[in-house]
């Protein structure tokens, strides 16, 4: 793999607003990287500089080493699928696809061969004839992913190009999208927000907060080490423990009334917090209580999300932690007592 897309250092500011913030970036040519991020995070206002629709106040866009300032939105190796797909309303399908080909003055032959076969690629053969408003949200969807890939650019950038469609097509759109991907060859930058996506889809997830990058990493390690307490909460909802490291390498969380043994010991003197999901707190009736990793507390709310109960549970400390009860246990009964304990591998240090 070699690096397609290199941003350095990238800032751009809407008057008071820094939508990007000296943000650095590589994509390797062939990767799908998803760029997951809060409203207002930035995320499409980066594809925006990267198709050169906005010039960076500092820094850099390198493509394919090449640096693009000054360089025409056409004139740069990607093609973009905007969030409202942007198709011509007037022209048809075939004619929207074929659209950025005519403009390169391609024969009229070759131009027709490349949009069938595009076309193909979607299965949308059979609505070349039709306009955008003639056909579902889903195959505009498609067209305007087959308009940015008949011209066979090495980079696609997608701004949220699932956003319009309803959950149960989000899905199976989502791994359409990935194995044109694969079969095409380009790399992809998508855009999203929906965090479960972008760990379905991408190589390697980047997360923006306040047009800074906070985390880019593979979805197992982003997930399973998150680098900071946004990224921590903003996938899946960890809970977040704070303490102090005490002598003996423990980690000593008043708030939640607990001791935790880390993988890893921390420096004594060391404030800490450590994340911690749900999914890995065990809850059992009340018992002896483990010197370490473990919390007692009080069952407080419990509400059924498919893969189990998420309960509230009212540590000691004053602290509230979320925890999953498998959905082939009964919901535990609210007000309860209860002992929560967890593996030392569960507890994941952050960075801040
Ligand atoms: P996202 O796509 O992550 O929701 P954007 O990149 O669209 O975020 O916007 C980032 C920030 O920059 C937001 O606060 C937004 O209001 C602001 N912004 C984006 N484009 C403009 C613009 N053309 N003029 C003024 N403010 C803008
Ligand atoms: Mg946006």
């Amino acid at each position: 793999m070699s690096v397609l897309l290199a941003l350095e250092g990238v800032s751009k500011r809407f008057g008071a607003t820094q939508a990007l913030d000296g943000l650095s970036l590589t994509v390797e040519r062939g990767e799908f990287v998803a760029l997951l991020g809060g409203s207002g995070s930035g995320k499409s206002t980066l594809l925006r500089v990267v198709a050169g629709f906005e010039a960076p106040d500092a820094g850099r866009v390198l493509l394919d080493g090449a640096d693009q300032a000054g360089v025409a939105p056409p004139a740069r190796p990607c093609a973009m699928v905007f969030q409202n797909y942007a198709l011509f309303p007037h022209l048809s399908v075939f004619d929207n696809v074929a659209y950025g080909l005519r403009r390169e003055g391609l024969p009229k032959l070759d131009i027709a061969a490349r949009v069938q076969q595009a076309l193909d690629m979607v299965g949308l053969e059979a609505m070349a004839a039709r306009r955008p408003h003639q056909l579902s949200g889903g195959q505009r969807q498609r067209v305007a992913l087959v308009r940015a890939l008949v011209k066979r650019p090495p980079l696609v950038l997608l701004d949220e190009p699932l956003g319009a469609l309803d959950a149960a097509l989000r899905e199976a759109t989502g791994q359409e999208l990935r194995a044109l991907q694969r079969a095409t060859g380009a790399a992809f930058v998508m855009v999203t927000h929906d965090q479960a996506e972008a760990l379905a889809l991408a190589d390697r997830v980047a997360v923006l907060e306040a047009g800074r990058l906070v985390q880019c990493a593979p979805p197992q390690e982003l997930y399973e080490r998150p680098a900071t307490r946004f990224v921590a909460g903003f996938l899946g909802g960890a809970n977040v423990l704070e303490g102090v490291v005490g002598a003996d390498g423990l980690v000593q969380c008043p708030a939640a009334g607990c001791t935790l043994r880390l993988d890893a010991p921390a420096l004594p003197g060391t404030r800490l917090a450590v994340a911690l999901r749900a999914e890995r707190i065990a809850l059992a009736a009340e018992g002896e209580v483990p010197a370490e990793n473990a919390a007692t507390g009080v069952v407080r709310g419990a509400t059924y999300q498919g893969a189990g109960w998420l309960c509230t549970v009212a540590l000691a400390g004053g602290q509230s932690l979320r925890v999953l009860v498998p959905a082939d246990r009964a919901a535990p009964p609210l007000g309860v007592p209860v002992l929560l304990h967890w593996a030392a591998s569960a507890n994941i240090p952050l960075a801040d």
